[in-house]
């Protein structure tokens, strides 16, 4: 394989940086995204650990910085609005439940866009309609474009990609683990302050408001539930859902239940993981949220996506002869943080969103100690992520290669036209 065109499916994190990686070792990526334009919704995302370095590397780091909502931390109120307990953003090394680095999942992906645009071709509106395998290529059927050959087709279109579904069928387990989160974003108001502040109400419900960097606040309601399909609903249904299941609810509930109903952006999702046995099948592969979406319980989502995607293309690049051993090292490095990542400890996440009043006050009472040393070991898995126990893997030298091969091609390039 000399210079390989690989398509991916999917511009939101794991398609751009996947394809930012792939242009720096000389490869040719296309990326397709179904929406017609980058789509620029969502809360705020942590970055973390490894994923933190993955951005780093690709010299974004003080864009990265310019752009966080600059969250203080979080405070834990009861009904009537009392702080019970707080959590700085600096707690646990910057890994705590609030990160050191949070950006809006908008401002983050329009970054990785533009720092790639130039280079690498994007198709919007568009999206793989059929694809069939052959020994040496991929041809492809886009929905609008036509019919395009691929050396390779990377699935990057999230927990409910089509792309993967195409290629591995049934072979994907969709893990309901119980609950659901609801999103959107409503005006601020001066209580909203610069700290995150959740209020956890009984019979497992919870409200979350973050200030965010564009003068917005940014509000989840979670609940329990062990119906799967509310995220099938279409969303005036899923609304007066969560207006009856938040009726008369304390705090700030009734105004965040109010401006919900106007919203921009409201979605609401299952809290579910993706599994699957192998994550690659031929000369196609998956990475992100298709391929090993944590749940956002974990708030590592986006790390996941992020270093999946660098791996995925560092190991192209190392095996640039041949897809399967790329696929086959890809998957032997990212499995473990990935299998350590999903595996929730028991009880999460009914543990978090407590049923009962007094269930409420013993998960006030463990946060208020969550800081000391004794429970910060014993709570180390529920209130670290493991974001740092994977060390990037180093391919500087493959950047070298790719250039000298890039001045080669462009030698060949001269030498036939003379
Ligand atoms: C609009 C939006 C809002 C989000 N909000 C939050 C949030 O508030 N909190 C949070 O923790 N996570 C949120 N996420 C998920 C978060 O971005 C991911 O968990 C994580 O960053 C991993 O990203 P990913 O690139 O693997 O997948 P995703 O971010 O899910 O991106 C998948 C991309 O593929 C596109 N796509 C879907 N189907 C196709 C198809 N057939 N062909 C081509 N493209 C397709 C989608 O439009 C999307 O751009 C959101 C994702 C999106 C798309």
């Amino acid at each position: 394989m000399t210079s390989p065109s690989i398509l991916i499916a999917g511009a939101s994190i794991a398609g751009p940086v996947l394809a930012y990686w792939l242009r720096r070792y000389g490869m040719n990526p296309v990326v397709v995204e179904r929406a017609p334009d980058l789509r620029l919704g969502g809360q705020t995302v942590d970055l973390r650990g490894a994923g933190k370095d993955v951005v780093y590397r690709m010299g974004l780091e003080r864009q990265v910085h310019e752009r966080t909502t600059r969250e203080e931390g979080i405070h834990f109120l009861d009904e009537s609005g009392q702080i019970r307990a707080s959590l700085g953003a600096d707690d646990f090394g910057g890994e705590g439940p609030i990160a050191g680095v949070e950006i809006l999942r908008g401002e983050l992906a329009s970054m990785l866009y533009e720092h790639t645009r130039h280079e690498t071709e994007y198709l919007f509106g568009d999206r793989v309609e059929s694809l069939h395998q052959e020994d040496d290529k991929v041809q492809v059927r886009l929905l609008n474009g036509g019919e395009r050959t691929f050396d390779l087709v990377i699935a990057a279109d999230g927990t409910r990609s089509k792309t993967r579904d195409l290629v591995f069928g049934a072979g994907t387990e969709l893990r309901f683990l119980g609950g659901y989160a609801a999103y959107f974003t409503i005006p601020r108001v001066d209580s909203d302050g610069t700290w995150a502040r959740a209020c956890a109400l009984p019979d497992g419900r919870s409200v979350l408001l973050r200030p965010d960097n564009l003068g917005t606040t940014r509000a989840l309601l979670t609940y329990l539930s062990s119906n799967p399909g509310h995220d099938k609903l279409d969303p005036r249904a899923q609304k007066d859902m969560l207006q009856r299941l938040f009726a008369h609810a304390g705090w700030e509930t009734p105004r965040v239940l109010a401006e919900m109903e106007h919203s921009p952006d409201f979605y609401l999702q299952g809290i579910t993981q993706i599994r699957m046995p192998c994550w690659s099948r031929g000369r196609v592969a998956v990475v992100g949220d298709a391929a090993y979406a944590p749940s956002g319980v974990t708030g590592m989502g986006t790390t996941l996506a992020l270093v999946g995607a660098y791996i995925l293309a560092g190991e192209l690049a190392r095996y640039r002869d041949s897809h399967q051993a790329a696929f086959a090292s890809y998957e032997a490095l990212m499995r473990p943080y990935v299998t350590r990542t999903q595996h929730l400890p028991p009880g999460i996440p009914r543990l978090a969103n407590p049923r009962t009043r007094l269930g409420i006050k013993v998960f006030h009472s463990v946060l208020r100690s969550a800081t000391h040393p004794l429970v910060t070991r014993a709570l180390g898995k529920v209130l670290r992520p493991p974001a740092d126990t994977l060390q990037l893997p180093d391919y500087s030298a493959l950047d070298r290669r790719a250039a000298a091969f890039e001045r080669a091609e462009d030698a060949e390039g001269v030498s036939a036209g003379a």
